[in-house]
């Protein structure tokens, strides 16, 4: 089988800037992998050109094999990338029920309705909120929609930027508690690019820490687990 996301010797920035410097990057099938890195090292440009919002100056990201480079954002997700920006990307005037139709507006009406039923077994806090307005939902509540909308595809692998910002601590658990139930019960790959060290390591097999655009450390999540492991690398 292979590898889920492959980024490899990615250099990228923006006009002349370089932002990444050859950064190479696996997420296995099925795994968790979580891209830490501080603020501004570079995590959103990466989670940019692999979902094809920046053309890299060099390198190239494949999904499932399939080499992803110059293909428009929309050829991707017929790929099997699924992308959740840091922007939670819901349609505010509608109801949740509708925003998970829109999201399946590709599919025949029963398999849209359908994958809607779905996603709310995979999201339980929101199946109570069908008929509410996504825009008067809570900032973890959209957060858990735009998830949910970005999996209606059935993604190879789902890429999540900072899913944590924003939201409280309980608020990030059951997030990130609900991306580890999503990879159990679907087997989607999912990349997690996170300043929450901590949350992010907690449910991820493998990490990678970026910093000043480079790739400084590749290690098993499960040898990352206190602060200071953390905070020696970023
Ligand atoms: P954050 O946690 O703040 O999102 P990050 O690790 O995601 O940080 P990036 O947003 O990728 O980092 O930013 C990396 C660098 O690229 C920063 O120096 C930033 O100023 C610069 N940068 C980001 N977006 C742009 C842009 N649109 N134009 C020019 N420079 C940018």
């Amino acid at each position: 089988m292979p590898d889920a996301l492959v980024v490899r010797g990615v250099t990228a920035g923006y006009g002349s800037s370089r932002v990444l410097r050859d950064v190479d990057l696996t997420v296995r099938s099925g795994a968790i992998t979580c891209l830490l890195g501080a603020n501004g090292a570079g995590k959103t440009t990466l989670v940019r050109v692999v979902s094809g919002l920046i053309t890299p100056v060099a390198g190239g990201v494949t999904v499932d094999g399939a080499a992803l480079l110059g293909t428009p954002p929309w050829h991707r997700v017929r790929a099997g990338l699924g992308t959740s920006l840091q922007e939670n990307i819901v349609f505010p005037g509608v109801s949740v029920r509708q925003n998970l139709l829109l999201a399946g507006r590709g599919l025949r009406r029963r398999a849209r309705n359908e994958r809607a039923a779905e996603l709310l077994d995979l999201f339980p806090a929101l199946a109570g909120r069908v008929d509410v307005r996504a825009g008067a939902l809570s900032g973890g509540e959209q957060r858990m929609l735009s998830v949910a909308m970005a999996l209606t595809p059935r993604p190879t692998v789902l890429m999540l930027d900072e899913p944590s910002i924003g939201l409280s601590p309980v608020m990030v658990e059951t997030i990130f508690d609900r991306l580890r139930h999503v990879r159990d019960a679907t087997g989607t790959s999912i990349l997690l690019a996170e300043q929450n060290a901590m949350a992010a390591l907690a449910i991820s097999e493998e990490a990678y820490v970026l910093r000043s655009g480079s790739v400084v450390a590749h290690r098993p999540a499960a040898e990352l687990r206190t602060s200071e492991q953390v905070m020696a690398l970023l």
